[in-house]
Formats: structure tokens, sequence, C-alpha cells
């Protein structure tokens, strides 16, 4: 089976520290992220599934048919938008990421996040929305309110001198077990497309 993990494109930083990782030595490949790097959206799940550390790409199992779905619906696309992970690496049987890794892990996606230079970004789920609303402090993060209060609320986010607006959605997993959250997302995605429209960052 191909592998991304050895690539040289990962000889950085912020590479290095995950690929001294417990779960970089157990994933298949490192899942960076897809879509357009100059894109005005950001999308930030939680971790790669099993789909996605087979085929090195996020969002490509059930919970990515969903994103696609919803993309589609308010009619953005994976050319009008980026989506990356809080964790490069799959957790061994999707469990919860724990706070060391992510501490391991977010370095990498807020050079990310300076590269792109997003006007928005979309945590989607708990994980993400609570790593931001801490300013990546992952210490900080449990005390961090979730989804379900901050869901379509605009965040402005200031975080190791990078600024943008934050707008949780609830996860797209999520709406696959709960289809009421769908309304939700659409709702919510219409405050996203406002902002994007919005000259004016703050
Ligand atoms: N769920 C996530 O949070 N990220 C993925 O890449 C896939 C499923």
């Amino acid at each position: 089976m191909s592998s991304n993990k050895d690539s040289t494109e990962f000889d950085f930083p912020e590479a290095e520290i995950v690929k001294s990782s417990e779960l970089f030595k157990n994933c298949t490949n490192i899942v960076v992220g897809k879509g357009n790097l100059n894109a005005d959206i950001l999308f930030v799940g939680e971790a790669p599934g099993r789909n996605e550390d087979l085929q090195g790409e996020p969002f490509v199992g059930v919970a990515g048919k969903n994103l696609d779905k919803f993309l589609e619906k308010v009619g953005l696309s994976l050319d009008k938008v980026y989506v990356a992970n809080i964790l490069k690496c799959r957790p061994p049987e999707n469990r919860d990421p724990t706070p060391e890794e992510i501490k391991i892990h977010t370095p990498w996606l807020l050079k990310q996040i300076k590269e792109i230079r997003p006007k928005v970004v979309c945590s989607l789920g708990n994980y993400a929305t609570k790593f931001f609303m801490a300013k990546g402090n992952v210490d900080i993060m449990k005390n961090q309110q979730g989804i379900t209060s901050l869901h379509g609320k605009v965040q402005e986010i200031s975080m190791n001198g990078i600024k943008f607006k934050l707008i949780p959605l609830f996860h797209p997993a999520a709406i696959i077990y709960n289809r009421k959250l769908e309304s939700f997302w659409e709702k919510d995605m219409e405050v996203v497309k406002l902002e994007i429209s919005q000259k004016k960052l703050f």
C-alpha cells in the first residue's frame, strides 16, 4: 500500500513534531488537507477516520459525502474552500483526540492558516470549536462553550498573530445521526456566506 509518510514535502518543523508522535507510527497516511489554498473559507474537522487514513485525504468517507452535499446545497465546492483537521493522523479506532495529541498536531494547522489566510474558519464540531475558542491554548479547551450553543455565531479570533472570523458549524457526521441539524447547517452557512461577502474583516 502506498503512503505519503516518507514524503520529503513534510520536512519542516511542524511536520517533524507530528512525525515524532505515536499516532504517526500507527497511521497509514498523513492527512494534510484538500481544496483551494487561496480560499476565503477554511473548514476544520477533528481527525482522519479509516477512509481518510487509507486515502490520505480529509472527509472522503460518509461524513465527507455529507460535507460535499451540504457545500453543494449552498453553492460551494472544493474549488472555493479548503478542508483540514485538528489531527493529521488517525487516532486508533477513531477515539477522541487527547490534549497531548492536539498540542502536537496543531502547530501544523496554524502554519496552514498562516499560509491560506482565510477570512472565515468554520470549525466542524466540538473539538475544533473549543480549540479556536481557547485561542489554541489546549489546557483551557474543556472550559469553552460547545457547538450546541455556538453554532452559527460569528467570533472574532486573534491567535498567533493571525486574525479571522470563526463560525462554528455542526460536524457533518453528527448530522448523519440527527437530520434535524441539517437545517441549522444551511442557516449557519448563510452567515458564513454573508461574512465572506463583506470587504472588511474586523
Ligand atoms: N471527520 C473529521 O473530522 N475529519 C475527517 O477528515 C473525516 C471525518
